[in-house]
């Protein structure tokens, strides 16, 4: 397959600030990282570029790497898919700390965070259809914006739990894009934390294991870019520390479309698993020497993350597409 290095979508409504490239947890003292999979397929060439970027960036600043996995939504989970996951990572060489966290496993922290905002007054029951919503509203960051029309009716059991955003400025410095600022109330308006069939919503069981896990640092792909103002204003609502962010190029392939598991990426080769490293460190702007094992290609590679050529993301206006 052919691999494109090219850059995500982005919105022309996110601001890019041009102030120079920080490095996150740069002589920051308890860094933790981790990698968090969705389930839904085997691991492919796009998430082993995040893994890679994210095991790196901690191991080289001395720190703590967890995997998470993201089995929050039952229907987008393929049985088998998690265990498959660890065992490619492993044959790649990753090693993590601790326990697997598992979001399937978790309903209760999810529901005892959410029971918090609901005492705060910070969360209304929506009865709007999505049909609806998305033939009248404006266009966000990531579909219709929410009008707020519900604000006001009381949570209740079987109807979808939005958040009060508050019409403010979510400013952040990415570690590889610089600082980044989005306007959430208008880019989204108020979204979901639990859906009408009960399912904890992506963004808020994000944000309550990050703090779980005593995440500092998350290091992603630049197509979860657009989650990551949402994740701030659910940290804010729940006093919980924001991590440091960055976000890596994301592989497309040649019609141009992320390499995802909905896409039908082919899954790594476990069998061979140097080729696809040594791929995914060039990816990452990384020059390495030819290695002959795993070991020597870990060891060469945490040497070179630091040096690395900047990622090519910054400057350059991508129009959003659509790979469904
Ligand atoms: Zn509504």
């Amino acid at each position: 397959m052919g691999i494109a290095r090219a850059e995500t979508w982005r919105s022309s409504r996110m601001i890019f600030c041009p102030t120079p490239c920080v490095s996150p947890g740069a002589g920051i003292f308890g860094y933790r990282g981790r990698f968090a999979p969705t389930p839904s397929g085997p691991l492919h060439f796009g998430s082993l570029v995040a893994a890679l970027g994210s095991c790196l960036d901690a191991r080289s600043h001395g720190g703590e790497w967890r995997v998470r996995m993201e089995d929050v939504d039952p229907p987008r989970v393929v049985p088998g898919a998690a265990e498959s996951i660890l065992r490619s990572l492993e044959v790649h060489g990753f090693e993590w700390d601790g326990a697997v966290m598992w979001q399937g496993r978790r309903d209760e922290a999810y529901r005892a965070a959410l029971e918090g905002l609901v005492h705060a007054g910070r969360v209304y029951a929506c009865v709007c259809a999505r049909k609806a919503l998305a033939g009248s509203a404006p266009r966000g960051v990531e579909g219709p914006v929410y009008p707020g029309t519900c604000r006001g009716r009381r949570p209740q059991p079987g109807k979808a739990l939005r958040l009060i955003v508050p019409a403010q400025r979510v400013l952040f410095v990415d570690g590889a894009l610089g600082r980044v600022a989005c306007e959430v109330s208008r880019e989204c308006g108020d979204f979901v934390l639990r859906r009408a069939d009960g399912v904890y919503s992506y963004q808020l069981a994000v944000v309550v294991d990050d703090a779980a896990q005593g995440i500092t640092h998350v290091v992603r792909g630049a197509d979860l870019l657009a989650s990551t103002p949402r994740q701030i204003v659910l940290q804010q609502a729940l006093n919980l520390a924001t991590p440091a962010y960055m976000h890596l190029p994301v592989v497309l392939d040649t019609a141009g479309c992320k390499l995802s598991k909905q896409t039908r990426a082919t899954p790594l080769d476990d069998a061979r698993p140097l080729p696809s490293l040594l791929r995914a460190a060039e990816f990452l702007g990384m020059n390495l020497e030819p290695v002959a094992s795993l070991a020597e290609f870990w060891q060469q590679a945490l040497v070179a993350w630091p040096r690395r050529s900047r990622f090519a993301l910054r400057g350059k206006r991508l129009s959003r597409r659509s790979c469904s």
